[in-house]
Parts: C-alpha cells; structure tokens; sequence
C-alpha cells in the first residue's frame, strides 16, 4: 500500500469516528483532523469563518466549539459570553 493510500486510509478512519459519536472534547492536536473530516479546515484557517453567537471570525487560535445546525456546522469562538452559551454546568 503505498504512502498515500495509508493517508487517505486513516483520514477516512478518523472522519468515521467523528461522523459517528457526539465529541465533547477534543484534544488540540487533532482539531486540524476533525475540521478536515468536516471539511471546513480551510474556511477556519483562513478565518472565514463566523462565530454563530458573536460574529466573530472563528481561527484555530479562538475555536471553543462545533455544532451541528442542519447540514451544517456553525462555530462559536472562546468569547465568555458565547463559550457559556454552550456550557452544560450552568
Ligand atoms: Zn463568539
């Protein structure tokens, strides 16, 4: 199997784990994974991406969370006030 075959291989690996469970949290070293699996990784990169809550552009520097809204993802950015939006122990 050459090199790239592996790539895709485990690229598909993960973005079944991500489709198929709800992720609470997600480590800092696999957040590039999990945006690429969702496709948005370049929206996000290149911060063209809006918090849903704010309006904010969302980078990888201020991502707090990922939510699924119909067919797509909205972000929410690490602001406080939408971070604890989200937040269960309130
Ligand atoms: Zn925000």
């Amino acid at each position: 199997m050459s090199i790239l075959a592996r790539i895709r291989t485990f690229i598909r690996s993960v973005s079944n784990i991500f489709r198929r469970t709800n992720i609470m949290a997600v480590h800092d070293s696999d957040v590039v994974q999990l945006l690429e699996s969702l496709g948005i990784y370049r929206q996000v990169a290149s911060g063209s991406v809006m918090c849903a809550s704010c309006g904010v552009a969302v980078t990888l520097e201020n991502l707090w969370a990922i939510r699924r809204h119909g067919g797509t993802y909205q972000l929410i950015c690490l602001s406080p006030s939408c971070a604890s939006l989200l937040d269960p122990i309130v």
